[in-house]
Parts: structure tokens; C-alpha cells; sequence
């Protein structure tokens, strides 16, 4: 029976949920009754480079694979609800939403419609649709599919705000395990190619003001944890090499949800690895923003964070030796590895120190962490932790109650 674009909707926002590289994939608003559902119609936010909060329509052109990646509910094997949706309907969504004022842009994905040639061809006709025939020029994240002909990646970076490709699984012998049909190389390419794009595209730029922006939001990846036995430590080196080979703007991490059986896949009941996700997330951060370096954080010998505590934490305890830190008298960098202190509160403790000393309480009124900070710094000279600045005594002190514990935000 025919499909109407609604039930398309339905499966395709549906499918398109386990892809987080466009940030805040799990929003969850609304209900069944009442006015407004953010859930159903696959509307998500995601954070623009200019820091704007933007609602998307987050949908895959077709969920029906010909691939067969282990992780995946769309593989080709599993016995789920397909839909595809031509070109034209999917621009036809986009500005009904776009006009109904729902959405402001729209995340394009899709799995592998007979074969990546063909899928990003569909992809490429709905952007140029949407820009050149609708005059839309509203935000656009859209899937680069890995193997596509170049000129196809090229056109649609001429056509999209943000451009991803998913690297899947952090080494070459984990994508051979779990998706066969990929190829890392393949993967790696489209990268490349969009890293050249945007340089000679701002090249251009400088010498003609109309020269056409390619992906100017830049580009970003995704990748799977917890599906393979991989560390943290080998999680975290790829990062740190996707980062500095392809100018990523940003890795997204995604727990594995065990959807599918495979022998190839671990054999996970309970919920996904979330606090893992976070931890990883966190040591993300002190690579983009603190300065740390993926082989302070962990090594061969101590390749997965600690689940209890942060891993900037988890660096300080192992460095001892490095504190206290006197706050009046380290460096910008110094005070970005005291645990409790982040980037503003490191400004805040600078500009302050250009007029007088800084006291303990002037720190609380910064809203320096200090139940963490304390047993890492001094004030004027003092300690304030209190205890013996042993790492192991320092742990038991700060170790939160189990039950119920709450994600730090990292400082
Ligand atoms: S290519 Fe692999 S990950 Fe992508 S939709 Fe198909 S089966 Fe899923």
C-alpha cells in the first residue's frame, strides 16, 4: 500500500533519532494531546556557529539500506518499517515546516538508496531545490555519503551550511568488524576533500566578496562508542587526529544502544554506556579548550577515564607533585588544570589580579568550584583543603554519595 508522506515522516525522523552529530538529538517535548510535539514531526535543535539555537527537521531521505552495519536499525537484515521519500517531498516538508514557522533549517540524512552515487545525488537535488527553485535560506546540516563522486560532495558544500560525514567506529580493524561494506578510506576522503574546499573557499573570498561560501558552519563527525572493545585511550588519539588532520568543528560521541543481535557486536543488556559518553565528551573539552593533550589524559597502561570522577580531576590526582597551585601567582594555562576552575573563572581570577590579590572568598564569589578546587590551591599562601594533599585521601573526600549521583559539569 501506498505510503502517505506523513507515514514517511513517521519512520523517517524515527530513523534519523540514533544520529547525533546534530546536537541536542534526544529533545523531548510535548505529548499526545495538547498543542505542539517536538518528538513527532522530527523536529530537533541544534547550536549554529554563530551560537543561535536553531529548530531542524531532522529526517533520512530513505532508511532502507543496502548496507548491513551490525550497529544499525536500518541494516539491511532487520525487519523494520521502510520509506523513502522522493526528492521533491522532502523539500515540499521543508517548507510547509519552514513556513509554519516549526523549523528554521533542516538536518538531511539517509542510508544507502542502491548506492552512494545515486543517495547523494537525491541529497544534492533537494538542496539545490531548496536554494535555487524555493529561495530557502534557512540552515542546512547535510550527511556527506562516503564513496560518492567528489563533484557531488562539492556541490553539496556549495549548497549546505554544515556538512558531516560519520567516521562510525574509532579504528580501521572496528569498521572491518562491524561494518563491512564501509571503508575507512572512503570515509576519510570526503573529509579531506571538504577541509581543501573550505580553505580555498575563504582563499577566494579575500580576493572576491562574492565568491560562493563552502560549508561555512565547517564540518563535523560522528562516532560510535562502546560497540567495540576499543579504549578510551584509542578513542580519544583518533579524535585528537580527526581534529587536527581535517579542522573538524566538532566530534559527536553516541553511546551504543544495543538494537540489534550480531556475534560481532558485546553483549550489552542494560542501557547504553551514557556516563562513558560523558566522560569522553568531557576530555573532548579539555583538548578543544584547555589545552590538554590526548596523552596526559590517558595511556597504554590507564586507557579508560575513571567513571567516578572528571578526567581533569583524574589528571590533577595523578600530578600531585604540580599542586597546590598558588592562585595569585600561575599562569592562565596553570589555572585551567585546577579542578573547579574553568575558562571564566580563570579571566575572572586574571583581571582580578591586575588590581589586587585574590582572597578565598573573592573565589566563592566567582563561583569557583571550590569543594573541589580547595585541595589543589592556595590563597595568599594558604591551604584551604583541609586534609593532606594525598591523592587518596582527596578521592575518598570528594567520592559522592553512589545512589543518585549527578553529572558534573565540567570546570
Ligand atoms: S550505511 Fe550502515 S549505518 Fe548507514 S543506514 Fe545503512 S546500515 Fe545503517
Amino acid at each position: 500500500m501506498r505510503q502517505t508522506i506523513l507515514e514517511k515522516l513517521s519512520i523517517l525522523s524515527d530513523a534519523a533519532k540514533y544520529d547525533v552529530s546534530c546536537a541536542s538529538s534526544g529533545v523531548d517535548r510535548g505529548g499526545t494531546k495538547g498543542v505542539g510535539n517536538t518528538t513527532s514531526a522530527g523536529i530537533c535543535h541544534t547550536w549554529t556557529g554563530d551560537g543561535r539555537c536553531v529548530s531542524l527537521l531532522k529526517i533520512l531521505m530513505t532508511n532502507d539500506c543496502v548496507y548491513n552495519c551490525a550497529y544499525c536499525l536500518n541494516r539491511s537484515q532487520n525487519d523494520v518499517p521502510r520509506a523513502s521519500c522522493l526528492p521533491e517531498e522532502i523539500v515540499e516538508l521543508t517548507m510547509e515546516f519552514y513556513r509554519r514557522n516549526y523549523i528554521e533549517g533542516l538536518f538531511l540524512s539517509s542510508a544507502i538508496e542502491k548506492n552512494p552515487d545515486h543517495t547523494m545525488e537525491r541529497m544534492v537535488k533537494i538542496l539545490d531545490l531548496l536554494r535555487n527553485t524555493y529561495g530557502f535560506y534557512g540552515y542546512i546540516h547535510v550527511k556527506a555519503i562516503p564513496g560518492a563522486n567528489p563533484l557531488l560532495i562539492e556541490q553539496a558544500g556549495y549548497l549546505a551550511d554544515r556538512m558531516s560525514v560519520n567516521i562510525e567506529l574509532p579504528t580501521k580493524e572496528s569498521l572491518r568488524l562491524l561494518a563491512p561494506q564501509k571503508n575507512h578510506r572512503a570515509l576519510l576522503m570526503p573529509m579531506q576533500q571538504m577541509k581543501h574546499a573550505m580553505i580555498e573557499s575563504k582563499e577566494n573570498r579575500k580576493k572576491f566578496r562574492q565568491a560562493p561560501k563552502f560549508t561555512p558552519g565547517g564540518q563535523s563527525t560522528q562516532m560510535i562508542i562502546g560497540a567495540t572493545e576499543d579504549s578510551d585511550y584509542t578513542i580519544l588519539h583518533t579524535s585528537s587526529a580527526l581534529y587536527r588532520q581535517f579542522s573538524l568543528k566538532r566530534i559527536y560521541f553516541s553511546a551504543y544502544v544495543p538494537i540489534n543481535t550480531d556475534k560481532n557486536l558485546p553483549a550489552i543488556t542494560s542501557a547504553p554506556p551514557l556516563l562513558r559518553e560523558h566522560r569522553l565528551y568531557q576530555a573532548d573539552w579539555l583538548l578543544r579548550y584547555y589545552h590538554f593533550d590526548a596523552g596526559e589524559l590517558l595511556t597504554p597502561e590507564r586507557p579508560n577515564f575513571d567513571l567516578d570522577f572528571d578526567p581533569k580531576m583524574i589528571w590533577a590526582l595523578n600530578h600531585i607533585e604540580q599542586f597546590p597551585m598558588e592562585i595569585n601567582k600561575v599562569s592562565f594555562e596553570e589555572l585551567l588544570r585546577i579542578p573547579g576552575i574553568g575558562v571564566t573563572s580563570a579571566y575572572k581570577i586574571l583581571a582580578q589580579r591586575k588590581v589586587k590579590a585574590v582572597s578565598y572568598e573573592d573565589l566563592q564569589k566567582m563561583r569557583v568550584s571550590l569543594k573541589r578546587a580547595k585541595y589543589f590551591i592556595t590563597c595568599k599562601g594558604k591551604y584551604y583543603g583541609g586534609i593532606s594533599m594525598e591523592p587518596a585521601l582527596i578521592r575518598s573526600a570528594l567520592l559522592p554519595p553512589k545512589e543518585g549521583e549527578q553529572l558534573s559539569f565540567l570546570l
